[in-house]
């Protein structure tokens, strides 16, 4: 999948009359070039915009940020001293998200030719000092990113938070289908307050009967579903009985029905992220956990049992690592290997976990399953990619939500399971196994996460700020006692 077409940055610099139109045009030059520069290394195009010398100027342009739909952030820059009420007004009506970037258009000094009118040019190490106070002093939460602006971890840094800029513009319109409209019975963790969500996140949180799938399912033509099965052979490895001439291929046409069903059904409802629950399949021939797989794989976010809320996030981070190597899928804490010192989480699902995360080509299987009550379902079988990667969970905390993510190793499944006939992830998570689950659960971590070796933790606390939910990541460094104290100051601070 790629990014949202059309998405863009805006970059704006500050500067003020004071210095002569000489100055001001060396000022513009500049930025330009910058602006120009990181347009070609972004994944999002980057637009210069002229210099912002006045109060009116600063106000009209954050205006127009706020106006454009396809202005998904704004980097501002302080070339030269910019004095920082005059960016009072402007900051304060600005809805997109802000970079502050902390660089000088020149690497070296001139050391024998420095004078003060080089002086008075590069003057970022004191018109950003001016402008980083305006913003703390109007409690803005902003991206900060310092370094010269063509080192590529400041280049990094920035394509880092476009990305997550772009994802958070796209939750403003994010629909998700709930199909069986519910969650799990007596199930806390993956519920929570739709309303709050599309308050603060722009999550519209919708139910569906499952009939009204059904129905859609039913006007899936013949033709179709052998087009569809054609794209299976060439994609996975399929067990005799569901190939051509198979004597359960007719469940794999079921399944395929399924997809294309679903399928129509989000692209027509405008959905980008579904749930589903094993407590209503009424009128479905098997769980469409396959479905699912492949839904995932193409982008759209999942979450089982009616979790909406990992749905958005698998969405969510499907968009910041558009184009990446490595996936993103809906996982779940399943079972641990507790052997000392060698710890381990199995993760998997009943079926749908997404194959965007797995180790070589998956192999379309049908097996039993023992909940549900349904016929046996196929699903993509296959071990995740070893690597570094990261857990999401977003928690409702009553009036507030929770944005935790565990950083974690997933590692090579060496042993078979032939017993398991189902996607699988192995992982151990950081900083060890004890201190990582102690941290999970004081912070209140769900069973479900959205799992993935393309996004960062650093992302996720981006998103948690454009969001403006509270971010607590658990990984390199977490020391219970401290994690402890920043709840319950989060606690106090959220009050
Ligand atoms: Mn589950």
């Amino acid at each position: 999948m790629t990014l949202p077409r059309g998405d863009e940055i805006w970059f704006l610099t500050g500067s003020q009359d004071l210095y002569g139109p000489e100055t001001l045009d060396k000022v513009a030059e500049h930025s330009r070039e910058i602006a120009a520069y990181l347009d070609g290394v972004l994944p999002t195009r980057v637009v210069w915009k002229p210099t912002l010398t006045g109060p009116d100027a600063i106000l009209r342009t954050c205006l127009e940020a706020n106006a454009t739909p396809g202005c998904v952030g704004v980097i501002t820059w302080m070339h030269t001293f910019s004095p920082s009420k005059m960016w009072i007004r402007g900051l304060t009506q600005l809805e997109k998200p802000l970079a502050h970037l902390h660089t000088q258009y020149n690497r070296s000094l001139p050391w024998s030719e420095i004078d003060m009118d080089f002086m008075n040019l590069n003057q970022s190490a004191h018109g950003d000092r001016e402008f980083g106070f305006m913003l703390a002093r109007l409690r803005l939460d902003h991206k900060i990113v310092v370094g010269h602006w063509q080192d590529p971890d400041v280049a990094d840094e920035l394509e880092h938070w476009s990305r997550v800029a772009s994802a958070a513009s796209a939750s403003r319109r994010l629909k998700i289908v709930r199909f069986g409209g519910m969650n799990m019975r007596e199930v806390a963790v993956t519920g929570g307050d739709r309303v709050e969500a599309e308050i603060r996140f722009g999550w519209s949180v919708n139910g569906h009967a499952v009939g009204d799938l059904v129905a859609r399912i039913a006007e899936v033509g013949d033709a179709e579903v052998e087009q569809l099965l054609e794209q299976y052979e060439s994609s996975y490895t399929i067990v005799p009985a569901l190939q051509r001439g198979g004597d359960r291929r007719e469940t794999l046409r079921d399944a395929a029905r399924q997809e294309l069903g679903m399928r129509a059904f989000l692209v027509e409802g405008g959905y980008e992220a579904f749930t589903t629950t094993f407590e209503d399949l009424y009128g479905l021939k098997q769980l469409p956990g396959f479905a699912c797989q492949r839904l995932m794989a193409d982008g759209y976010g999942f979450g089982a049992e009616g979790d909406w809320k990992t749905a958005a996030l698998v969405r969510l981070m499907k968009l910041i690592s558009a184009g990446r190597r490595g996936g993103v899928s809906f996982m779940e804490d399943y079972t641990y290997h507790l052997v000392k010192n060698e710890e381990r989480v199995l993760g998997a699902h009943m079926l749908e976990v997404c194959p965007s995360i797995a180790d070589g080509k998956p192999s379309l299987e049908v097996h039993p399953l023992g909940i549900g009550g349904k016929r046996d379902p196929c699903r993509l079988v296959f071990n995740a990619a070893p690597g570094p990667s990261v857990g999401a969970t977003l928690v409702d905390l009553g009036g507030r939500m929770r944005l935790i993510v565990q950083e974690l190793d997933a590692v090579k499944i060496e042993v078979p399971m032939p017993r398991l006939p189902v996607a699988r992830a192995l992982w151990v998570p950081r900083p060890d196994f004890k201190r990582a689950c102690h941290a999970w659960l004081l912070a209140g971590g769900a069973h479900h996460t959205s799992f993935s070796q393309a996004v960062t933790a650093a992302e996720l606390e981006d998103l948690a700020s454009m969001l403006g939910v509270e971010y607590v990541r658990i990984g390199h460094g977490t020391d219970i006692a401290a994690l402890k104290q920043q709840l319950r100051w989060n606690e106090q601070a959220a009050r």
